[in-house]
């Protein structure tokens, strides 16, 4: 067996990168741990990719998956056929977002699938209901949509997208509610949730209400640094989309199923979206799947529309591999059983308190943030003026290595560390993650 690098590219670096990580491999997962090839086992603190929500090995799952197997490996859902498993998944689905309205599920492959279909959904909406002109999407700066040619368009950190431009035409980009760094230098969160509420609004005439198809954004930004909005946010936001007939898609490809604390990430301010999208945590990645989910006004919409246009022609392969659904369904009882949204929340929030009395003090600590089992620590030069360490530097890299010796993965990202554990986590690998770090910035800050 070849090392890294010689015949695998690894995603998110520069194959040529001669200082670039390529030494870890994982072996073997069980529960909160994982094993490298040393044969140690690590804390997962980044639970997989933000998506092994139920913890690693879990038997239920796997003998879903087991069973699945033996009754049926894989058959196509194009043209009116199904299978027992991808049902009973899509009710399940359509049961535990009832609170959100939502009516119809159609199931992809992953995070970057989800989004691509939620796009051509809210694009092929407002061609079924005859107003084709509502093109234009707007996202957020920071936003993280997978890596589809639509979803990389309506991402906000430019990082994924110039290397492949030019991207989808009729892609606009506002403000990011995010407290610690704002173009107002606003602090306080009421008021920042207004302020980015009204220039959502005020794009949205700049850009003519009756050419803008949807507002698209993670609930809490995820892979553009943990990013909690404040408690107006969400409310305001879904109030101006309302207000000029645009749709809501909400990206619950890290929040979905309980990471924020809620079962979903919009849940958690008591605002629905027009459609979500999951992924990750829907089987906890045992498996590839997506899901975008589409209200009742979306889904209508297309229902209606007694034309060639109301064709869903989008779909994949794998939408709905029954085996991939088998894991979600068991996946999703013990997400329910074990009530992991409300662990997350308890853990999250024990984790934050700790980290802040661990790490506040340190030099380079900017800020500790998150939500439920969602969390970063903000890398500074100088703390007054909240100016990000240099990505170059390594230092995040370097603070994940003495981490890691001190056995607990987490995710050095440029000028954050991130973490994103399994929702079973408990006080034990709560503790050994905060040690872990304090360590490292001991030794490194
Ligand atoms: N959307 C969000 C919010 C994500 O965080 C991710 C991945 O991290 C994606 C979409 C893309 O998902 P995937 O990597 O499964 O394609």
């Amino acid at each position: 067996m070849s090392e890294n690098k010689q015949t695998l590219w690894n995603p998110m670096v520069h194959p040529g990168d001669p200082n670039a990580r390529n030494h870890i491999q994982i072996v073997k997962g069980d529960g909160n741990y994982v094993q490298n090839r040393e044969g140690n086992w690590l804390v997962d603190g980044v639970g997989g990719l933000w998506n092994v929500n139920a913890g690693h090995n879990r038997s239920e799952i796997k003998d879903a998956i087991k069973a699945q197997l033996d009754e049926l490996e894989y058959f196509q859902i194009f043209d009116g056929i199904s299978h027992p498993r991808v049902l009973e998944l899509s009710d399940m689905i359509i049961e535990m977002t009832k609170p959100e309205g939502m009516a119809k599920v159609m199931f992809s492959s992953g995070g970057s699938d989800a989004v691509e279909t939620a796009l051509k959904v809210a694009r092929q909406y407002w061609k079924a209901i005859g107003q084709s002109q509502r093109y234009k999407y707007i996202s957020l700066k920071q936003g993280y949509h997978g890596v589809h040619f639509g979803g990389a368009s309506v991402n906000g950190n430019t990082v994924f997208r110039t290397n492949y431009e030019p991207m989808l035409p009729g892609c606009v980009h506002i403000d990011t509610p995010w407290l610690y760094r704002n173009p107002w230098n606003c602090e306080n969160p009421e008021e920042l949730g207004h302020l980015c509420a009204k220039q959502l609004e005020a794009e949205i005439l700049f850009q003519g209400p009756d050419t803008v198809a949807a507002f698209i954004a993670e609930p809490i930004q995820g892979a553009g640094g943990v990013i909690v909005p404040p408690a107006n946010y969400w409310p305001l936001i879904r109030a101006v989309c309302d207000k000029y007939g645009v749709l809501l898609i909400a990206d619950e490809v890290v929040t979905g199923f309980g990471r924020s604390g809620n079962m979903f990430g919009v849940r958690g301010w008591g605002v629905a979206a027009d459609i979500q999208c999951f992924a990750k945590g829907i089987n906890s990645g045992y498996i590839p799947l997506g899901a975008t989910v589409i209200n009742e006004r979306v889904a209508q919409g297309i229902e209606n529309c007694q034309s060639f246009t109301g064709a869903l022609m989008h779909g994949y392969t794998y939408s709905g591999h029954p085996v991939a659904c088998a894991a979600a369904i068991a996946n999703l009882k013990i997400v329910q059983d074990e009530d992991l949204p409300a662990n997350a929340a308890v853990q999250g929030q024990d984790m934050l308190t700790k980290l802040t009395n661990a790490l506040s003090d340190f030099p380079s600590v900017g800020e500790l943030r998150g939500m439920g089992l969602m969390l970063a620590i903000d890398l500074v030069t100088d703390k007054t003026t909240r100016e990000p360490i240099d990505p170059m530097s390594g230092f995040a890299n370097k603070i994940a290595a003495v981490a890691m010796r001190e056995g607990v993965i987490v995710r050095p990202v440029g000028t954050k560390i991130i973490l994103s554990p399994p929702l079973t986590i408990g006080t034990e690998e709560v503790d050994k993650i905060v040690y872990a770090l304090q360590k490292g910035f001991s030794e490194i800050d």
